[in-house]
């Protein structure tokens, strides 16, 4: 078991310590766990707003503490991540800070549009279609950032909070602009990750399984197992089930990376 996504309390939403999500990983029998806290300077232009006031990481500190969790990992690889969160404003500062520190991997999620976090509600104000729209050109600008990432941060992300009745990105209209990200993410030789964090009925992980199809019928190879956990019963959670998902599409490894250098996992069946 991999797992690329995950949170300790250095993160403002997180709830434990680095050791006890690497514990908990370990006596799972995991091989792989990546602590990718959140890197959230787009909330710093958000205008005076809840986001703005949000308490942000402290590289250095994270630093210091990955060090000190890292010495204890025992039979585990304990990646060192980031989930950083794209805002155009904040690309000179990523630019400066991703270059700054030895990450094993970086997440390029969008979270923000219309100057605030979708998780924080506002941006629903405005119709389905505009901000499935607004969400899908900030993911396409996300992916052509000048900063280096790795991973592509759950992909659909403005689904998991919408108030709409018709939840799903995968309708008509917006299937354009999803192929051209996907064609990105292709060209570019980034990975998917397949984020078990949505609790919508019918739901396994974002992204939608139609999308997930569609980049495989692309040439798209690249996927990882990301919990997006913030607690450590999350830890993995509900693998088996993304484990036949994803080889019922036809994907047979996952993608993991150590020292920014990706290697391939064999996907295999969970009972
Ligand atoms: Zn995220
Ligand atoms: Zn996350």
């Amino acid at each position: 078991m991999i797992d690329s996504h995950s949170h300790s309390i250095l993160s403002h939403d997180g709830k434990v310590s680095i050791e006890v999500l690497r514990d908990k990983a370990a006596s799972m029998g995991a091989e792989y766990l990546a602590i990718t806290e959140h890197l959230d300077r787009d909330y710093l232009y958000c205008g005076l707003s809840r986001e703005r006031f949000i308490r942000q990481l402290n590289l250095e500190k994270y630093f210091r503490g990955f060090a000190e969790a890292k010495k204890g990992e025992n039979g585990i690889y304990l990646a060192y991540g980031i989930e950083a969160s794209y805002a155009r404003k904040a690309v000179n500062r990523y630019l400066n800070e991703l270059s700054g520190y030895p990450f094993d991997v970086i997440i390029n999620s969008v979270h923000t549009i219309y100057n605030g976090d979708l998780y924080l509600g506002k941006a629903y104000r405005h119709s389905r279609e505009e901000v499935y729209n607004t969400y899908l050109d900030t993911v396409l600008e996300s992916l052509r950032a000048p900063y280096d990432y790795d991973i592509v941060g759950h992909i659909g992300y403005v689904i998991r909070y919408a108030p709409y009745e018709q939840k799903t990105i995968c309708t008509p209209e917006f299937s354009e602009k999803i192929d051209e990200i996907l064609k990105e993410i292709i060209a570019r030789g980034k990975t998917i990750e397949c984020n078990t964090n949505i609790r919508l009925h019918g739901y396994t992980f974002l992204p939608e399984l139609p999308i997930l199809k569609r980049y495989k019928e692309l040439g798209g190879e690249r996927i990882t197992f990301s919990s997006d956990a913030h607690v450590p019963e999350r830890i993995c959670d509900k693998y088996a089930e993304a484990c036949r998902l994803v080889k019922s599409l036809g994907f047979t490894h996952w993608t993991i990376y150590k020292q920014r250098k990706p290697y391939t996992v064999p996907i295999e069946d969970f009972e």
